[in-house]
């Protein structure tokens, strides 16, 4: 039996942009994602001889057979490469909130295809891994590529940008939830009123300017949002503007906030302001690399 943990680390959206509606009912995105320091821990366990896939979860809320990502990873990796599973077992210490814009998912599901490369095919290019993990997911992709990167098409065209400038982030995930489906439902691309401006976005990272990529954060699904959402998601933002953030923005679809620091201390009080209101606040940096 073979075993590996692997980090997991969640994603925020610097930017998210949605171009068009494709023929196929998915979207055309734009987007800068970026890898964050906050992470669940994935243990992967090989050869079990079972010849089963099997989830530990870790929490009810959250499946444990085929419909979790992690599964449905193990299996992309079995098809893609052509290898009979004699066994996996798979175990996820969840820190990353769920359907809360953060790929926490999708991280999970790219460290069970990183473990298994290691051990089963270690000369899989990334490439090859990016690939089979956007037959598992949009998100996928990104989660195994890591770092810095614009992120085009679903998710899974991905140009590495420089990498974003140290900092400290506080992020907050309210209480309510966010449909996907029903938010790019809600986005008529025609109408979007305030896009980001990825020109500022790249020249920001590539001079290591943090204001600059604090400006530029922007994400189209604001635009959208209920009122009440809209009203708990600009609350959470003033919080963190009042304490010191750069600025602040809703991650992915929603409906976790995010803001950047450039002092860890007004970080800390920002975090304790929320925490008095707000169950899921974390502390966090970005990661670039893997
Ligand atoms: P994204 O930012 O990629 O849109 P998200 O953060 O909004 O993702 P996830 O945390 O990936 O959403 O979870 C989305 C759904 O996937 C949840 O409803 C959850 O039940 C299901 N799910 C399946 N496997 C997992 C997993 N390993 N961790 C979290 N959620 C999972």
């Amino acid at each position: 039996m073979k075993e590996q943990t692997v980090l997991a680390h969640a994603k925020v959206n610097l930017t998210l942009d949605i171009l068009r509606r494709r023929p196929d009912g998915y979207h055309d995105l734009e987007m800068v994602m970026q890898s964050i320091s906050l992470h669940d821990a994935v243990t992967v366990r090989t050869e079990t001889g079972s010849g089963e896939i099997v989830v530990h979860a870790g929490r009810e809320d959250l499946p444990s057979g085929p419909e979790n990502i992690a599964w449905k990873a193990a299996d992309a990796f079995f098809e893609a490469a052509g290898i009979v599973n004699d066994g996996v077992e798979i175990t996820i210490e969840k820190h990353i909130p769920a359907a809360a814009g953060m790929a926490g998912g999708s991280a999970d599901g790219a460290a069970v295809l990183r473990a298994l490369r290691e051990f089963l095919c270690p000369e899989m290019p990334d490439v090859e891994l990016e690939r089979i993990g956007a037959r598992v997911g949009s998100d996928v992709p990104f989660c195994v590529h890591g770092g810095t990167a614009l992120a085009e098409g679903r998710g899974e065209r991905l140009t590495d940008l420089a990498p974003m400038p140290a900092c400290s982030m506080v992020i907050c995930k309210p209480d309510f939830g966010l449909s996907t489906p029903q938010l790019f439902g809600r986005v008529r691309v025609d109408d979007i009123a305030r896009r980001p401006d990825h020109g500022a976005m790249k020249a920001a990272l590539a001079a290591g300017d943090l204001s600059g990529v604090a400006d530029a954060l922007c994400n189209v699904f604001c635009e959208v949002l209920a009122e009440k959402e809209r009203h708990e998601i600009l609350h959470i933002r003033q919080v963190m503007l009042e304490n010191g953030a750069l600025n602040a923005v809703m991650t992915g679809s929603g409906p976790t906030v995010f803001g950047l620091f450039d002092k860890e201390t007004a970080a800390q009080t920002a975090a304790d302001a929320l925490r008095r209101e707000y169950a899921q606040v974390f502390l966090a940096e970005p990661v670039n690399q893997r």
